[in-house]
């Protein structure tokens, strides 16, 4: 069954130079991607992106985390991959949330850390499921970012709309 997963390359990862290590681990699942993008992550976005954590007592250094706080890098990198069965493929590769208990050569396992403060450093993000992951694409993209129809979109005509053009 084919499906769409949401990939942040979280702060630390992109502090480490490891985007292309991370990008050529997630090759060899063989999906393809239909979107990425370089994001500066504001509060509200971290929020709802994690709001199932939000009673947890790490939750308020977890959203500095993403946001870019901890690592002066105050960027992610947001894809989406596209194939059969993306989310499970995605998430082994990736491996434990923990990176201590992640399989040594995930991920994770290879390139995460605990911090002092109890964070997990884990320098990827991947959707949970199908649901979480349409939750989160909705989130990180706009359907004219992705380059196939995942969900239903609509056109609006926006009257007064400002945004930036080529000069
Ligand atoms: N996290 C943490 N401590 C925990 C659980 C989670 O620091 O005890 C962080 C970690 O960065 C993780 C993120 O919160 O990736 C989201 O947690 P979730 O349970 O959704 O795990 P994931 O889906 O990322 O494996
Ligand atoms: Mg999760």
């Amino acid at each position: 069954m084919n499906q769409a997963v949401l990939i942040l390359i979280k702060p630390d990862g992109l502090k480490k130079s490891l985007t292309g290590n991370i990008l050529t681990r997630l090759s060899e699942t063989k999906l393809e991607i239909v979107a990425s993008r370089i994001v500066r992550v504001p509060q509200h976005l971290a929020e709802e992106h994690y709001k199932h954590l939000k009673d947890k007592p790490f939750f308020p250094e977890l959203i500095k985390y993403l946001r870019g706080e901890l690592h002066d890098r105050r960027k992610v990198m947001a894809l989406i991959y596209w194939g059969k069965d993306a989310i499970k493929k995605c998430r082994e590769l990736a491996g434990s949330t923990n990176p201590e208990e992640a399989e040594p050569t995930s991920i994770r396992g290879s390139y995460g850390r605990i911090t002092t403060s109890g964070v997990y450093e884990n320098v990827i993000h991947v959707s949970s499921n199908e649901e979480e992951a349409e939750r989160e694409i909705k989130l990180w993209f706009q359907p004219e970012e992705i380059i196939v129809d995942l969900y239903p979109a609509k056109e609006t005509a926006e009257k007064n709309c400002k945004r930036k053009v080529w000069a």
